[in-house]
């Protein structure tokens, strides 16, 4: 990596209170920010004697060859369970063979007579230029780890030593337009424990490596380099994304107390993981969680959920080049399946747009990317009635998967009644399909949709009539209802759970839900709330979903909980005009009713 330079000035309204940004690694932080800008290492561009010409291809592969040991030694000293981390390095030391990067660069110093690094930075900036083509943005987002690489081997043909991320005494929050993979492999090394980024996404090696390691990260955040400045005090929450700055010393403080509980309480809350989850007086209440991928069914079955609450399928969508055919996502949900079974598996079907980007497939329309307003635009179920082709294989995959164990499929974005009868249209010529050709499919799938927009909230009667269950999406849901767009750190302050709004259309739909018997959970961030989760259990959902590792946490204050307060208290938080009301209020009930380490952080 180029050498870092601490920046100290910030150029930061003070108005903003809140950044939103991409939360890749789960966790939440505390702690001084350390901002570092990249020094360019481009060194001038000069001509060479013909007689210098091989001596400088030579000092060009040993940069290369230095590049390659430095790369090698990162691998030695990682531990075997940090698999992802290892298989980007290897596709790192496979670039510094590239020819357009190795055989151009030499073949620049030749002909033009040039200096290695004038050499190296033409060849780069022509693969930038081939990849600026490409409309897909996950192969454009490639061209980062060839920038890593490149970087690399403008800091030895520097001679730059790396210098240490940081030599703070103090924790510490990263902040950079970037991080490589390698560097954030070398974080364990500092006193980091966090980082966020302007650059990135969820699929980036980055953040994938950021979660091998488990530290904390949001990317995603435009001019966070500027916005920020070293000495700054932030809260990162690698979860929801959001970084609050200058927090208020009683949040600081919640967070670390919740940080150092974490640690202390570990030993203590492994002690609920094999308990049933219901109240004093035997009132249950499902704890089940959220995923995205395969990978996180070890921890789902160690932290004790009894299911999957809500199943996120786009990833496979993300990951490839082309879409998933049927046989491999079949494959995957039988795994998935067979691994959780008895308890049950909620697979939302895909949900791309909107915020989860998506333009990469050959025969897609550039449309996407046109889009004026993309989280009203063509997302999720909307997209799969459009790409049908892409949906009834993955409806396939699911019912052919249904025999390994409890499947339940979920809808997203359901906002019309038409819409959804369309969608049954299309689920049953499925399974008329398989029988068709003897595939056997297990007769108990059930079919519900997600409440994550208003007319669905004001329709949930009706649409309880045409569904096997229903799963609030708060997470749109707030966004939809208050008009604040969830990925936009201008209006991140006014994203806010606890609006009276939010929490009567919650209710509404339970209601709705319960008067024709089918179940309602939620799975939007809120269920994961300490703070939040005694009152939607007040309300009556019948499951909460959310991240596996917060299961105990939840389960130990709902065995702690009688449902009569708890609906008591739900009762009172709905009568609230506004938000600031609801929060003293549950404040208030909490304090008298339960210690405060069960509901705080
Ligand atoms: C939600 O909207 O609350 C939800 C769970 O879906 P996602 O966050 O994936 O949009
Ligand atoms: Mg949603």
């Amino acid at each position: 990596m180029t050498r870092p330079v601490k920046e100290a000035k910030r150029r930061r309204p003070l108005s903003i209170r809140a950044l939103q940004g991409i939360g890749v690694s789960p966790g939440v932080v505390a702690a001084i920010v350390v901002v570092f800008k990249r020094q360019t290492l481009r060194a001038g561009w000069y001509h060479l004697p013909a007689e210098h010409i091989e001596k400088e291809v030579e000092r060009f592969a040993g940069a290369i060859n230095a590049a390659g040991d430095e790369l090698l030694q990162l691998r030695e000293k990682l531990a075997g369970d940090l698999a992802d981390a290892l298989s980007i390095i290897d596709s790192h030391l496979l670039m510094l063979r590239d020819r357009m990067l190795v055989e151009r660069t030499i073949g620049i110093i030749r002909h033009s007579n040039v200096n290695a690094e004038r050499a190296l930075a033409q060849a780069l900036s022509e693969i930038k230029e081939r990849f600026d083509r490409i409309d897909d943005p996950y192969i454009r987002e490639r061209f980062s780890d060839i920038k890593h690489v490149a970087d690399r081997v403008f800091g030895l043909l520097s001679g730059r030593e790396h210098s240490p991320l940081t030599g703070e005494d103090q924790p510490v929050i990263l902040v950079a337009n970037d991080f490589s993979p390698e560097d954030t492999l070398r974080m364990q090394e500092g006193n980091v424990h966090g980082f966020l980024t302007e650059k990135g996404g969820i699929t980036s090696h980055t953040a994938i490596v950021a979660r091998s390691l488990g530290l904390p990260a949001v990317v995603g955040i435009e001019h966070a380099t500027s916005l920020l400045a070293t000495g700054d005090f932030i809260i990162l929450d690698g979860g929801s994304g959001r970084i609050i700055l200058d927090p208020a010393p009683a949040d600081i403080q919640r967070v670390r107390k919740s940080n150092r509980r974490d640690r202390l309480l570990a030993d203590e809350l492994d002690s609920y993981i094999h308990l049933v989850s219901e109240t004093v007086d035997g009132f249950p209440v499902q704890l089940s969680a959220n995923i995205e991928t395969l990978a996180e069914l070890p921890t789902v079955l160690r932290f004790g959920s009894e299911g999957i609450g809500l199943f996120r399928s786009e990833l496979d969508y993300f990951n490839n080049r082309q879409p998933p055919n049927e046989e491999q996502l079949a494959a995957t949900y039988q795994q998935l399946l067979a691994t959780m079974a008895p308890y049950p598996v909620t697979v939302r079907t895909f949900d791309l747009g909107g915020d989860k980007f998506f333009n990469r497939f050959p025969g897609n329309k550039a449309w996407l990317d046109r889009e004026r307003n993309p989280a009203l635009g063509l997302r999720s179920i909307r997209f799969s009635l459009y790409e049908q082709t892409m949906f009834r294989s993955q409806l396939r995959a699911l019912f052919r998967a249904s025999v390994h164990g409890r499947l339940r499929i979920l809808l997203p974005l359901i906002s019309a009644l038409a819409e959804l009868r369309q969608v049954k249209g299309i689920v049953d010529e499925v399974l008329d399909e398989l029988a068709g050709q003897g595939h056997p499919v297990a007769g108990d799938v059930a079919i519900g949709m997600m409440v994550e927009v208003p007319s669905a909230v004001a329709m949930a009667d009706v649409f309880a009539a045409e569904v096997d269950f229903f799963a609030i999406g708060t997470n749109d849901l707030i966004q939809y209802s208050l008009a604040i767009d969830r990925g936009n750190q201008y209006v991140a302050h006014l994203y806010e759970p606890y609006h009276p709004a939010v929490l009567r259309m919650i209710r509404q739909t339970v209601e709705a839900g319960h008067a024709r018997n089918i179940p309602v959970s939620l799975c939007g961030e809120m269920a994961g709330d300490p703070l939040c989760a005694p009152v939607l259990m007040g309300m009556g959902l019948d499951e909460l979903s959310m991240r596996p590792a917060i299961v105990p946490k939840v389960k130990r204050l709902l065995r702690h909980c009688h449902s009569d307060e708890l609906r008591r208290m739900a009762q009172q938080m709905l009568q609230c005009g506004d938000c600031d009301q609801v929060r003293s209020l549950l404040a208030r009930e909490l304090a008298n009713l339960y210690p405060k380490e069960y509901y705080q952080g």
